[in-house]
């Protein structure tokens, strides 16, 4: 794993030179995590223009910085972004980029008092957009949180039938997941039935499943770090001629997403390839989120994919489609997978069938 992060360290310098900065501060915890393998709650790293990198963490993480990042040198302080601004100080560093999304005011305050001559300009999301693409050490462990995610929804099924509340389905669910080795859930499962399903996010709450219900189901295996999405929505009992109709034009919006999603294609384009279905079947109001987005370490993450979203898609890029459309007082369907944008065509990680399932 050593390899691997000095490699993505690699491509942060060469991005840096394009940059007027001698260093960068990185003290986005999923950052550094993304550059050394240290997954913690209190990290820095200071990554050099010109030379090697530098991580800081406090005791608590010590033993494991020095196993997951045995090449890096590491500087054991709590104060972790402070330790390393003295250190590039001393290191004659004068330009100090920082991730300014992610530095607070007070923290920002508290570094400008160390009063060491080092200018701190503000840098943006250089090593988020590192992370779009993903390395194929990535893509399999994000692979096997989607089989994950599959093999606990096909379990499940037996147990969505009147008078089971969501809650017993959210909760069973995410046993499941964590029984077929999820670290946990990647997100807050969205269990919503019958009228609920309207609510794009949803909490599962105590309503009991009643038979012509549609059920909304969105949820994910959290599996090395790397983070699921899923969603089906299936009937209960029997399905009226308005929920197939909705289900059959998702299901179509759906797809044309799907096949839409290659390499150099608009993120607009893609957004657009699903919601035009839907504005032309009339239903354009009732699909109000944008179409999907980059998953990876974080469950949202570039790119986000939606109508006033500018971008497009590179091999190797894995996001989520997942149109919907929401009939308040009804009901509502949403289609959601996992997918990787390939040269030779999207590979779907979430492979659970799109027939509507009427249990
Ligand atoms: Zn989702
Ligand atoms: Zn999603």
């Amino acid at each position: 794993m050593g390899d691997l992060h000095n490699a993505r360290r690699g491509r942060l310098t060469a991005l840096l030179a394009g940059h007027d900065v001698d260093a960068l501060l990185v003290t986005r915890l999923v950052n550094v995590r993304y550059l050394t393998g240290l997954a913690s709650s209190n990290a820095a790293l200071l990554v050099r223009a010109d030379g090697p990198a530098v991580l800081a963490t406090d005791a608590r993480y010590a033993g494991i910085a020095a196993a997951v990042s045995p090449d890096l040198e590491l500087v054991v302080d709590r104060r972790t972004a402070q330790a390393l601004t003295e250190l590039a100080a001393d290191g004659g560093v004068r330009r100090l980029g920082f991730e300014a999304h992610d530095v607070t005011v007070e923290k920002h305050a508290e570094l400008a008092a160390l009063d060491r001559g080092v200018e701190l300009p503000p840098l943006g999301r250089l090593v988020e957009t590192l992370r779009t693409v993903k390395d194929e050490e990535e893509l399999a462990l994000l692979r096997e949180a989607c089989a994950i995610t599959d093999r606990a929804f096909e379990e499940i099924l037996p147990m969505v039938r009147p008078g089971v509340t969501e809650r017993e389905i959210a909760v069973t669910l995410e046993r499941r997941m964590v029984d077929f080795g999820a670290e946990r859930p990647a997100f807050e499962s969205i269990i919503a039935s019958g009228p609920h399903g309207a609510i794009p996010h949803h909490r599962p709450g105590e309503r009991a499943l009643e038979a012509g219900d549609l059920v909304t189901m969105d949820f994910g295996a959290l599996y090395g770090g790397y983070h699921a999405d899923m969603t089906r929505t299936v009937a209960v009992g029997r399905v009226a001629g308005w929920q197939r109709e909705i289900y059959e034009l998702v299901r179509r919006a759906q797809q044309a997403a799907v096949d839409a999603a290659r390499p150099g294609a608009e993120t607009k384009a893609v957004d657009a390839a699903a919601r035009d279905l839907i504005k032309e079947a009339g239903h354009g109001d009732d699909f109000p989120h944008g179409l999907g987005h980059g998953v990876g370490l974080e469950i949202h993450e570039a790119p986000l994919m939606g109508y006033d979203k500018t971008g497009k898609l590179m091999d190797r890029v894995p996001v989520t489609a997942e149109p919907g459309v929401y009939l308040a007082g009804r009901g509502g369907v949403r289609i959601e997978d996992t997918l990787v944008v390939r040269a030779d065509g999207p590979e779907l990680l979430t492979t659970t069938t799109k027939e509507l399932l009427v249990l």
